[in-house]
């Protein structure tokens, strides 16, 4: 399938490994020249590179913090005009809601709602400019369902959600469309940290942590970073003009809800 967006320019952020990276392949197995970000430079210059050789596409490595204003300037300098933005960033610690105080709260907003509104802010001009766009946001299952350990995340995304839904509305007229993806569980390193911390914590071992989170999924699975990103590509297709702020999930039947 041509998803129409060959030679379009994509800024695909955090995207070294897992679901970034993932978005990141398919955009450009779909054609389009990225610009990647994560702020480990040699794990970023190795997916560049792979990139480059499986899709002869060009890509851009920017190593920086896109959680800081440094970072944003510098990944923002290289990209130049943007056609398509996936904004992404790490989850923000588990924990209690005794533990955090207002400066871990500052710290998850920062990355998880103030980081993509600010590059949304500075991209979606030079969209509109040119009469097209896709932004695609990574956000959380936790939006639909609260995951209580992750009360930082899910505070930080909900507020990016209002944020879109919003946004998506006064941008559309200009050709541009501005959708979340809400990730279920999936396998890749955070995953694994999240896993790792439930073994610790019941004294069980990673295989049988995972084994129990697959057993709530009604796909009795992890989705897979490849399956995100295909979604993603669709999304920032031509075929996706008309689905204008939406919260897609990508959960395997995790949340269970009617609609
Ligand atoms: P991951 O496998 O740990 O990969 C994170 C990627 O982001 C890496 O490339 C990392 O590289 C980069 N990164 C992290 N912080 C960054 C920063 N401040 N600036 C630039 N790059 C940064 O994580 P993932 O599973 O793909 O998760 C991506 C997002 O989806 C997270 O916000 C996570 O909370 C959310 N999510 C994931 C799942 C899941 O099951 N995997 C479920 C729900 C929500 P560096 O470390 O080198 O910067």
């Amino acid at each position: 399938m041509d998803l129409g967006i060959e030679g379009k320019r994509a800024l695909v952020c955090a995207a070294s490994k897992g679901l970034g990276r993932g978005c990141a392949e398919a955009l450009a197995a779909a054609g389009a020249d990225l610009v990647l970000n994560a702020r480990g430079a040699q794990a970023l210059e190795r997916a560049a590179a792979a990139i480059r050789a499986a899709h002869g596409v060009t890509v851009t490595a920017v190593a920086a913090d896109i959680t800081t204003e440094e970072g944003r300037t510098r990944v923002l300098a290289a990209a130049g005009e943007v056609d398509i933005l996936v904004t992404n960033a790490g989850g923000p610690p588990p924990g209690m809601w005794t533990d955090w105080e207002r400066a871990d709260f500052i710290a998850a907003l920062d990355a998880n709602m103030l980081t993509p509104i600010a590059l949304m802010k500075a991209l979606l001009p030079g969209m509109i400019a040119r009469g097209w766009g896709r932004v695609v946001n990574i956000t959380s299952q936790s939006v639909k369902a609260p995951i209580p350990v992750l009360g930082l995340s899910n505070a930080a995304r909900a507020g990016l959600t209002g944020y879109v839904a919003g946004t998506a509305r006064q941008v559309a007229p200009h050709g541009i469309t501005i959708n979340n993806l809400l990730p279920g569980i999936h396998a890749t390193d955070r995953a694994n940290a999240l896993d790792r911390a439930v073994a610790e914590a019941e004294a069980i071992t990673l295989d049988e942590a995972r084994a129990r989170r697959a057993a709530t999924i009604p796909a009795r699975r992890y989705g897979t970073p490849a399956e995100f990103g295909a979604a993603c590509a669709f999304l920032c297709s031509q075929y996706a003009g008309f689905i204008v702020g939406q919260n897609i999930l990508l959960d395997g039947g995790a949340v269970n809800a009617t609609l």
